[in-house]
């Protein structure tokens, strides 16, 4: 048994049929099965995953490897049923100028360097349509008198247990931590760390101190902590703030598409729920305008978050049985699919109960939020448009 190694590319023929609506799904979570995975693919039939390592492996890991990839299935498929999309806006079909991949272009001009999987520096072109695309978004959040407001990247992971985070969403997290305030472990982290072959950082692992603080992964989350344990004077709020994000998606980090550290721009709503359900559904209104004007192509559709194997069946449906999110999902052309390039939410009175945030009449307020990836909409924009600024839509006309 010892010496059976494997490393060529093999199947796993899976126990159950995973449906059409659910293999994109099932196969982003792979990345998170074993560290050995370099790539997990499952094939249309709905029942042939095919995976590629990273190293050899023995028999033994091979067995584990797959009883980890049949419970993910399992646990993901077994009584899932499929939810109905609902399209509220379908502009999908609308003709653009670039078929192209864009990736190629943007390596080619320098417009994207990598610094890590998932973390990358943006030059000059990039970074204009996306101030131009924030003007948009900061036009929605003053036509609602916005209030602005700026939140840190740190997010105590107190606050995070207490909206249940780590139980929806333990694979995307990322770690703060600092070295403890200690003179002989600061010494010998300043004399003796450095990084090994693969950047890996050579520091004893107790001369940090203990996880307090993650990387925030989103925005609204914030102001919801600020009024955690309050009650609302005006009974509703407006607010906007643009931040950074980090989700860490492993093997699933794919140029601008799939970040671990993006930016979001967001307009928050809190209130009773009419005030909330109306702004949102006003939001996606006037955001329609501008995606007009924009002349994207895109659709408005029923959504679900991208919950963590236990909890997705539940979580996906309760969310898509009360519409609590739609995407703004824009076409690429070059790989004839979608990317959701922002997302209409609705919270219902989560927040409100879970961090005690009150409304004057003493029941728990409501929240929803409307947000943009701001990378993903400068990408999906020059997926379809290209670089010549002289195929851009009239309202860009003299952005270069
Ligand atoms: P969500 O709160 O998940 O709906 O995210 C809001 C928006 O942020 C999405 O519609 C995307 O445009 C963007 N976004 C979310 N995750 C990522 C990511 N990993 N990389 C880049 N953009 C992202
Ligand atoms: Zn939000």
């Amino acid at each position: 048994m010892g010496n059976y190694m494997i490393k060529q590319p093999f199947t796993i023929k899976s126990q159950v049929t995973i449906p059409d609506h659910l293999i994109k799904e099932v196969q982003s979570k792979f990345a998170y099965v074993d560290e050995y995975i370099a790539n997990a693919t499952i094939l249309p039939d709905g029942n042939t995953i095919e995976l590629e390592l990273r190293s050899e492996i023995n028999k033994q890991e091979k067995n584990n490897l797959e009883e980890k990839i049949q419970r993910v299935v399992l646990s993901m498929v077994k009584g899932a049923y499929q939810p109905k999309v609902e399209i509220l806006e379908d502009y999908l079909d609308k003709q653009v100028p670039y078929q192209s991949d864009p990736n190629i272009e943007l390596l080619k001009r320098q417009e994207i360097s990598q610094e890590t999987p998932g973390v990358f520096t943006l030059g000059p072109l990039v970074t204009r349509l996306i101030e131009y695309f924030e003007t948009r978004f900061v036009e929605l959040a003053d036509s609602f008198a916005a209030q602005p407001y700026r939140f840190p990247i740190l997010i105590p992971a107190r606050y995070l247990q207490r909206v249940n985070y780590f139980r929806a969403f333990p694979h995307s997290l990322s770690f703060a931590t600092h070295l403890r305030e200690d003179l002989d472990t600061i010494d010998h982290f300043s004399q003796h760390a450095g990084c090994d072959a693969h950047g890996n950082l050579t520091a004893a692992p107790d001369s940090f101190s203990p996880i307090q603080n993650l990387l925030s992964p989103a925005v609204c989350y914030h102001l919801y902590f600020a009024l955690a344990d309050q009650s609302l004077p005006e009974g509703k709020m407006i607010v906007t703030a643009v931040g950074n994000c980090f989700r860490y998606e492993a093997i699933n980090l794919t140029s601008l598409e799939r970040l671990w550290n993006f930016t979001m721009r967001e307009v928050i709503f809190i209130g009773n729920k009419d005030f909330v359900l109306e702004n949102r559904e006003i939001a996606r209104q006037r955001m329609q305008k501008v995606f007009q004007e924009l002349e994207l192509a895109y659709r408005v559709e029923s959504a679900n978050d991208p919950f963590f194997i236990g909890e997705f069946r539940k979580q996906a449906a309760f969310q898509s049985a009360f519409q609590l999110k739609f995407e703004i999902r824009a076409s690429l052309p070059f790989k004839n699919s979608t990317l959701a390039v922002g997302s209409y939410n609705y919270h219902q009175d989560f927040f409100g109960r879970h961090l005690n945030i009150s409304l004057p009449d003493g029941s728990p307020a409501h929240t929803g939020c409307v947000a943009f990836g701001l990378e993903r909409m400068a990408y999906a924009f020059l997926a379809q448009y290209g670089f010549d600024p002289n195929q851009w839509p009239l309202c860009m006309k003299g952005l270069i």
